[in-house]
């Protein structure tokens, strides 16, 4: 809003004040000058909510740090609209460059929010049409830019707070791939949903200090013993195994998780991991069955060292799920709920 009441004091001045008002020192002291005045532009900028300024908000770029991660700083920029900036890796830090002059802070300064650990400057510099933001941060601290794919007008800067932020890593592996579609009902696949949901949970746990590794992150065939030799020579805290269910029926629909315990084999472990996983997507999905947890011997749980479950999250061969699973937002939480219920897990097994 800054910007704005700037620009209607500009504007202001000369034509909407009685004249005469730019003669006040005369009669009021300076400081009640500047809330009179400010009285008048408050009210000129209500009464204006016209056209013109739902244009200028609509090019508006705010930009907010967040820094209660104990992880990451984060420097997030959204805007009305997509956007589009171009990032450079300086020596000191990152350079973004904005196509217009449209940055504005919000109700309060970003450089008084300076203060974590690892962001040292945040500065706004206009050269010719061009506004660039630069980013000063500890050296060599990792850093992620992604932006979330259902909020693309969103764009997340994560620098690390130290040197390793992840104390934790998980490996996922999305099911099937390549000429290994799974489960196909008309023309939904479940190679497809299970990738997209697995991608989408890279940056939900990176955020919370857990690295993911993928078995697969293209439509590439994969085989099991490969998926599980891959876990057992990385030795993750889980291994998430990610499917859809089906059924030679309609009816079957809802969401499970297995796990398989030989001999009680980390039979804690895996029930607390399946079981956080399972409660959550069941919290996010309270309409969707819950079969709960269910104990089968597929072959990358029953062949991986470390805590693994695998999901079956709704049946393909459902009309109902499968509406559902064709759905963006649906993946989007669906791997929300993963993310969360592996950080329940690894937090609560980790505590001391
Ligand atoms: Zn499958």
């Amino acid at each position: 809003m800054k910007f704005l009441v700037y620009f209607l004091i500009a504007a202001l001045g000369f034509s909407n004040l009685p004249s005469g008002a730019l003669d006040m020192d005369i009669q009021y002291p300076i400081e009640k000058q500047i809330v009179e005045l400010q009285d008048t532009i408050n009210m000129i900028a209500s009464e204006n909510t016209n056209e013109e300024e739902k244009i200028l908000d609509a090019e508006k770029v705010f930009i907010e740090i967040d820094t209660d991660s104990p992880y990451w700083e984060k420097v997030i920029i959204y805007g009305k609209h997509e956007i589009d900036i171009n990032v450079k890796n300086g020596k000191q830090g990152l350079v973004m460059e904005f196509p217009k002059n449209f940055i504005v802070n919000g109700e309060r300064s970003f450089k008084d929010e300076v203060n974590g650990t690892t962001i040292l400057d945040l500065e706004v510099t206009n050269i010719d049409n061009h506004q660039y933001l630069f980013l000063q941060h500890k050296a060599d601290m990792p850093v992620r830019i992604y932006k979330d794919s259902l909020e693309p007008n969103i764009i997340h800067i994560a620098i690390a707070k130290t040197l390793n932020p992840y104390p934790f890593k998980v490996i996922l592996d999305p099911g099937h791939g390549g000429f290994d579609s799974g489960a196909s009902h008309f023309g939904v696949h479940e190679k497809d949903i299970v990738l997209d949901i697995a991608l989408r949970m890279e940056h939900k746990l990176k955020d919370l200090g857990i690295d993911a590794i993928y078995s697969r992150r293209t439509d590439k065939f994969v085989e099991l013993h490969d998926r599980a030799n891959m876990s057992n020579k990385i030795n993750p805290d889980a291994f998430i195994s990610i499917h859809i269910n089906a059924a030679p029926i309609e009816s079957p629909r809802g969401i499970a998780t297995f796990l398989y315990t030989p001999n009680g084999f980390q039979k804690k472990e895996r029930e607390e991991l399946a079981r956080a996983i399972q409660d959550s997507l069941i919290e996010e999905f309270p309409d969707w069955k819950d079969w709960g947890i269910l104990r089968e011997g597929f072959y990358v749980i029953k062949y991986t060292k470390n805590p693994s479950v695998l999901v079956e999250f709704g049946f393909l061969s459902n009309p109902e799920d499968r509406a559902m699973l064709v759905k963006v937002d649906v993946r989007e939480r669906a791997a929300k709920a993963i993310a969360k219920g592996i950080d329940i897990f690894l937090k609560n097994n980790n505590d001391g």
